[in-house]
């Protein structure tokens, strides 16, 4: 009998490993307060502040922001289904499940959960799951691309694109922006380090993200419409410094979506999910190399 629990445990336990590769077949860390759904294309787009759990074992945060990014669980999942149904294949989705009043994940750690234990443990499984989806999709195809997506409530109504550049930064001239300082500090150094292009025509030239999504009728900064953000303006936090890393091919950005026409309802989530994958299918081949619809393995990662 023993024997017989030892096996069906065996089994039980290789199951659960088995399902860990799984794409499409989330893994959820303790109590359930991040969740990962592997992918097996080399995006990964990881969601900080759309939680709604809000766990009594876990003391409010006292200081920092605690409203959530509303409805950019929701719009996750829409990006996610759009690539699936167009392409068959599956993003790598990390998802905060706990409220911003209880763990900001794109936060270090002091900031981020406060002294508690249970959020300084979810916190961590959130940046481990989002470094195993890197480290799969870089050993897949040699390189991760990293979104981290949130909501902002200002004003100017346009997707803020992070690229951990602030709008003083912007506003510096091409010349100077093309500088290694400028370079180096940014996510899409990987990018730039392969790339025929200039640093600032990556930021906001005519193939920069900012103006795919202005064609696909999204308006966005930095572009070429826009080069310079007006303030407020989010330059991207710390999810996107810690990750998108050009020593392990990691590249990205953090995209910030205004509320109406983008977030608000099920219809503009699919609208505006339909104009990203737009954009991520022509930025791919351009910028990594690699088609979305038919990712094609590295021999060897570089
Ligand atoms: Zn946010």
């Amino acid at each position: 009998m023993r024997l017989l629990l030892a096996i069906l445990t065996a089994l039980a336990f290789g199951s659960v490993h088995a399902a860990e590769s799984t794409p499409d077949s989330s893994i959820f860390g303790r109590h359930n307060f991040i969740e990962y759904v592997p992918g097996d294309l080399p995006l990964i787009i990881s969601v900080p502040h759309g939680g709604r759990l809000k766990p009594a074992e876990i003391p409010d945060r006292t200081s920092g922001v605690v409203d959530i990014d509303a409805n950019t669980h929701e719009l996750a999942r829409a990006i996610a289904s759009v690539i699936h149904a167009e392409t068959g294949r599956h993003t790598h989705l990390i998802i905060c499940r706990l409220h911003r009043s209880k763990l900001d994940a794109n936060r270090e750690l002091a900031e981020a959960a406060q002294d508690s234990p249970l959020a300084q443990q979810a916190w961590t499984e959130h940046h481990d799951f989002i470094a195993q989806a890197c480290d799969a999709a870089v050993k897949q195809f040699g390189v991760a691309f990293l979104i981290d997506l949130h909501g902002h409530g200002h004003a100017d109504a346009r997707v803020e694109l992070g690229y951990r550049h602030d709008s003083l930064d912007l506003a510096d001239c091409d010349e100077a922006l093309n500088q290694p300082t400028y370079i180096n500090a940014g996510s899409l150094r990987w990018i730039a380090q392969r790339s025929s292009l200039s640093y600032s025509e990556l930021l906001r030239g005519p193939q920069s993200f900012g103006a795919l999504l202005e064609t696909a009728g999204f308006p966005a900064t930095p572009s070429p419409r826009m080069p310079v953000p007006t303030q407020p303006f989010f330059r991207g936090g710390y999810t996107i410094q810690r990750h998108c890393s050009a020593e392990r091919n990691v590249t990205g950005l953090q995209i910030e979506a205004n509320r109406p026409r983008l977030r608000d309802t099920e219809e503009n989530r699919l609208l505006f999910s339909r104009a990203l994958v737009q954009v991520l299918r022509t930025y791919f081949p351009m910028h990594l190399g690699i088609r979305l619809d038919e990712p094609k393995p590295v021999l060897e990662a570089q």
